[in-house]
């Protein structure tokens, strides 16, 4: 069986529910004289809905049955990697020693905490390859902001800060705009004809005012960088840095070495490959990894340790400085830490697997759907929607169909090197039997685009939400509910 059928709850805000004096809680008699409260709490103040438990956990129930996710259904949204996250590793994330704790607690009763974080730096920088590593930054690209500045201040250290950076066609968009927050002028490198690095473009492009590179690889064409060390040599010989956008790392996970690669900064998400809840904007995590040449740059405060005693320093001289409140966002490390170490060596499998089935879905819609660049995919694999245009079905339209076989849609218009993208990221976490479903839905989706393309055209048809007006949502955001 796939597709959905039946019961999606209607539901009004929850300020049309509920009646006047009803409480989801009961708080013992007075024993203390009443007084009035801040004006701002009665007469005209807010207007909070009177509502009992019930109501409100049955209304955010319902409104999480509106959307599907991770918990429901397949989630093949490439270049995001929303893979299932363990529940084991939300269970430590709130331990009450760990939930509770305040980041201002003295270092000499936050030993435990301190140690987590120490340990996940020792663990990312074995599983990247790099040297040392910050676990500061919120998300991928306040780490892409963190490696630019580190560029930055490498060059200006060095007497000569530089202006440019290089930028593959193939990138993220944060990646230009971290490096353009940082006063560097982004130049696009456009990829060859196979989809990846052309080494003599880059040599090309190389010049005394470059202050480096920043490569994804993958590449968000799901194409592994075949000449990265060719290019890294060329950036490093002009006095260059190489930046490796690290979002796709659930790839290549205990497989490949990013240091030897030639890469000098790389960020990780650990929202995405290490297995935390993400979406809907966060909270994430996005730790730096960098070479022992760079260290003395990274964010303060940095964890030390000796002779088993764990202690913050700031004594860091070159450091580029702070860049979020205390110790980053700590709930989405205790939950990277958690998974790393339930996986043990076994996290090379996870890369193996999630590579594998990315190209037994590639395999399987090959003869439904354009395949623009035909070599064998890492972790995630690009159709477009070539061949439905004729039917003028669009991949909008094939995306959206999905929600009715009960799949969230994969990435759709991205890269932007393909037009008319489907982006599909499968990840480790499907079985055989769920992608073949997968398969299934896509081929018959290919199937009525030829037969039945006002169909395709209306879906979403039984979703809560049918088609949305995206043009009108832009232009005139109802922010009311
Ligand atoms: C997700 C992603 C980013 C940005 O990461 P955030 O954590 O969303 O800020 C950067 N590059 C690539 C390739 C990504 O997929």
């Amino acid at each position: 069986m796939i597709g959905t059928t039946g019961l999606i709850f209607n539901e009004p805000l929850l300020w049309e529910m509920g009646a006047e004096g009803r409480t989801a809680f009961s708080i013992p008699a007075r024993d203390v004289p009443e007084l009035p409260l801040d004006a701002a709490l009665t007469g005209d103040g807010p207007d909070f809905p009177d509502l009992s438990e019930p109501e409100i956990v049955r209304h955010y129930t319902r409104l999480s049955q509106w959307n599907l996710s991770v918990d429901s259904s397949m989630y093949p949204l490439g270049s995001c990697t929303m893979k299932y996250n363990p529940k084991t590793n939300e269970r430590q994330a709130g331990l009450p020693g760990i939930a509770d704790a305040h980041p201002l607690l003295p270092v000499a009763l936050s030993q435990g905490l301190l140690r987590l974080m120490f340990e996940l730096e020792r663990w990312l920088a074995e599983i990247t390859g790099l040297d040392a590593v910050t676990l500061q930054p919120a998300a991928g690209a306040q780490g892409e902001l963190t490696g630019m500045l580190i560029f930055h201040a490498y060059h200006a250290d060095l007497g000569g800060p530089r202006s440019k950076i290089l930028i593959p066609d193939t990138a993220h968009g944060t990646n230009p705009a971290s490096a353009s927050l940082c006063g560097y002028a982004a130049v696009p490198v456009p990829s060859g004809p196979d989809g990846i690095l052309d080494p003599e473009t880059v040599a090309r492009l190389m010049d005394d005012e470059t202050a480096g590179i920043m490569v994804t690889n993958p590449n968000t064409l799901g194409l592994f960088e075949r000449e990265i060390r060719r290019v890294a040599e060329i950036v490093h010989d002009r006095g260059g840095l190489v930046y490796a956008d690290g979002a796709n790392m659930n790839a290549l996970l205990g497989v490949a070495h990013m240091g030897a690669m030639g890469v000098d900064v790389l960020h990780l998400n650990l929202h995405k490959t290490f297995s935390t809840p993400h979406g809907g904007g966060g909270p994430g995590a996005g730790p730096v990894c960098v070479t022992r040449a760079l260290a003395k740059f990274l964010p303060v405060p940095r964890v030390l340790e000796k002779e088993g005693r764990f202690a913050l320093s700031n004594d860091f001289p070159h450091s580029i400085g702070k860049l979020h409140a205390f110790y980053g966002n700590f709930g989405i490390l205790v939950r990277a830490y958690s998974y790393i170490l339930s996986l043990g060596s076994m996290l090379e499998q996870v890369s193996r697997y999630a590579v594998l089935n990315a190209n037994y879905i590639k395999a399987g819609l090959r003869d439904d759907y354009h395949l623009p660049y035909d070599r064998p995919c890492m972790h995630e694999c690009v159709f477009s929607d070539k061949r439905q245009l004729a039917y003028k079905v669009s991949a909008l339209d094939i995306a959206k169909r999905l929600i009715d076989y009960g799949f969230h849609p994969p990435t759709i218009y991205f890269p932007l090197v393909v037009s008319g993208a489907l982006m599909i990221e499968p990840t480790e976490s499907e079985s055989k039997e769920t992608l073949d479903r997968f398969i299934e839905a896509m081929r018959a989706i290919a199937r009525e685009a030829e037969t039945d393309p006002e169909l395709l055209h209306q879906a979403p048809r039984n979703a809560k939400v049918r088609r949305l007006d995206e043009v009108q949502a832009a232009r005139k955001p109802c922010l009311m509910g």
